[in-house]
C-alpha cells in the first residue's frame, strides 16, 4: 500500500508490510515484534518525513492510538498522559479549553502526540520539552519499556535522543501543565507570550499573559498566513512544515556573513556543518585542511549562533513560489522553508528532494552554511 496517503507531502512509494495500532495494547505488541536488526518504521501523522518513491522495505508501524488521562497533580498544576496516538493538535485545543498553558503556542502544528518530542517540536516562543514530565518508550534494542524522565530525552533544538539514534516507540507521554487559578475566565491565561511576532499580533509586550484561546487562534491566523496549517484548500499546505532548520553556527562564522543577516545567540550546541568562506577563518576554526569542512561535532565554547534558514535561503536567491524546470515540487508561495508538492497523486518525491539539494546548494555556494533537512527521509 503505498505511504503517500499516509504523508502531508503526499508522496511515497509503498511499504513492505503496514500495520495500524489503535490501541495501547495492540502498540505494545507490534513493537515487541519489531527485530533490532531489520528495517521498520514508526509512523504518526506523517507530517515530517519524506518517503521515497520506491518506498520502504520494511515494516511500518502506523500509530493511531487516542487518549487523554488526568493524572493526580500538585494544586495550580496538571498532569496528563497522552496516547502517543493522540493527534496533537487536538491535545492542545482540549489543553485550552480546560484552561491549561504550556503549550498553547504549539496550536496548529499537525501530527501526532508521540512524535512531537522526537523532534521537540517549538514554535512561536515554545517548545514542547518544556511542557514534557516523561514518556513511556519501548526501546526495541533492550526489548522492554522505559519510562524515560524529560531530562533522559537529550531535548535540543529539533532535536532528542531518538534523533541521534535510539531507536524504539513512544507510547504514551505525560505533561506537566500549568491550571488556571481562574474559574471566572473561560479558558484562562497564557504562559508569558515569548516570541515577538505573536506578541504584535496579540498587540501586547512580549512577557505578558492572555487569554488562552486568544493566543490559540492569533497563532493559528499566523501560521495559516504561512501554509503552515493543514487546510485541503491550501496548496502551499502539502509539505512537511519548514523543511530546513536554522542552521548552528560560531559566532565567529556568523561575522562572515553580512550584517543584515539575522542571528540569535543560543545556548551551546552541536554546530551544524560550516565551510567559511575567508581562508584564515578556515584556519582558525580548525577545519579540515584538505576539505575545508569540519562537521558536527564536541562542541568548542563559542558555537551558538542560530542563524534564520529563511533568510539564508532568500539571499541566495531562491524565491516564494521557485520552482526547477518540469518538477512537482516548489517553493510554498507562503513561506521560502517550506517545499510543496505541487502535484498531488502524480507528485514526486524525488522532485522534492532534487529541489532541496538544490536549495542546500545555493545557500552553501553563497554563503558556506550547509543547510539540514527537518523530515526524515524514509528509503531513500
Ligand atoms: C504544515 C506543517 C507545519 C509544521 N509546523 C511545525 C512547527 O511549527 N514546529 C515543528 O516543530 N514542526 C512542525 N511541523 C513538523 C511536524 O508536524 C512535527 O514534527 C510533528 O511532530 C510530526 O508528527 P507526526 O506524527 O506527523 O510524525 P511523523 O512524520 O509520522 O514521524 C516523524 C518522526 O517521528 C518518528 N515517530 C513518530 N511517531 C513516533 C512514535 N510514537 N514513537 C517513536 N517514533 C515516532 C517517526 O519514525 C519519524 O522519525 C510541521 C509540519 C507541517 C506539515
Amino acid at each position: 500500500m503505498s505511504l503517500a496517503r499516509f504523508t502531508t507531502l503526499q508522496v511515497g512509494g509503498p511499504a513492505a508490510s503496514l500495520e495500524t495500532a489503535t490501541t495501547e495494547p495492540e502498540l505494545l505488541a507490534l513493537a515487541e515484534g519489531l527485530d533490532p536488526d531489520e528495517e521498520w518504521l514508526v509512523l504518526g501523522g506523517g507530517s515530517n518525513v519524506l518517503v521515497s518513491d520506491e518506498g520502504f522495505d520494511g515494516t511500518v508501524v502506523r500509530v493511531a492510538t487516542r487518549g487523554i488521562v488526568q493524572l493526580p497533580a500538585p494544586a495550580g498544576s496538571v498532569r496528563l498522559r497522552v496516547q502517543a496516538g493522540h493527534p496533537w493538535d487536538e491535545l492542545v485545543a482540549h489543553t485550552v479549553a480546560e484552561g491549561f498553558s504550556g503549550i498553547e503556542a504549539l496550536s496548529g502544528i499537525p501530527g501526532s502526540t508521540g512524535a512531537a518530542p522526537i523532534q521537540n517540536i517549538g514554535a512561536y516562543g515554545q517548545e514542547v520539552g518544556a511542557s514534557i514530565e516523561s514518556l513511556d518508550f519501548y526501546d526495541v534494542e533492550a526489548g522492554r519499556v522505559r519510562r524515560m524522565p524529560v531530562a533522559e530525552l537529550g531535548l535540543g533544538y529539533r532535536t532528542s535522543v531518538f534523533k541521534r539514534g535510539l531507536r524504539g516507540v513512544v507510547l504514551s507521554v505525560t505533561f506537566v501543565l500549568a491550571a488556571s487559578s481562574s474559574s471566572a475566565s473561560s479558558s484562562g491565561l497564557s504562559a508569558p507570550v515569548a516570541y515577538g511576532q505573536l506578541a504584535t499580533a496579540l498587540g501586547v509586550a512580549v512577557g505578558e499573559r492572555m487569554p488562552l484561546q486568544q493566543v490559540r487562534d492569533t497563532v493559528l491566523r499566523l501560521r495559516a498566513s504561512k501554509g503552515m496549517v493543514l487546510d485541503p484548500a491550501d496548496p502551499d499546505s502539502v509539505s512537511a512544515g519548514s523543511f530546513f532548520t536554522n542552521p548552528i553556527v560560531t559566532e565567529r562564522a556568523a561575522r562572515a556573513l553580512p550584517s543584515s543577516a539575522p542571528r540569535w545567540q543560543v545556548e551551546p550546541d552541536a554546530p551544524d556543518l560550516v565551510i567559511p568562506l575567508d581562508p584564515a577563518a578556515l584556519a582558525q576554526e580548525g577545519a579540515d585542511a584538505g576539505t575545508g569542512v569540519y562537521s558536527r561535532g564536541p562542541a568548542p565554547a563559542e558555537y551558538h549562533v542560530k542563524l534564520s534558514a529563511a533568510w539564508l535561503i532568500e539571499q541566495a536567491g531562491v524565491r516564494r513560489g521557485f520552482s526547477l524546470p518540469g518538477s512537482t515540487a516548489a517553493i510554498s508561495s507562503k513561506h521560502t522553508l517550506a517545499i510543496v508538492n505541487r502535484a498531488g497523486t502524480s507528485g514526486r518525491a524525488s522532485d522534492v528532494a532534487e529541489l532541496a539539494r538544490f536549495v542546500q546548494g545555493r545557500v552553501l555556494a553563497e554563503f558556506g552554511v550547509q543547510l539540514h533537512p527537518e523530515p526524515v527521509y524514509v528509503g531513500f
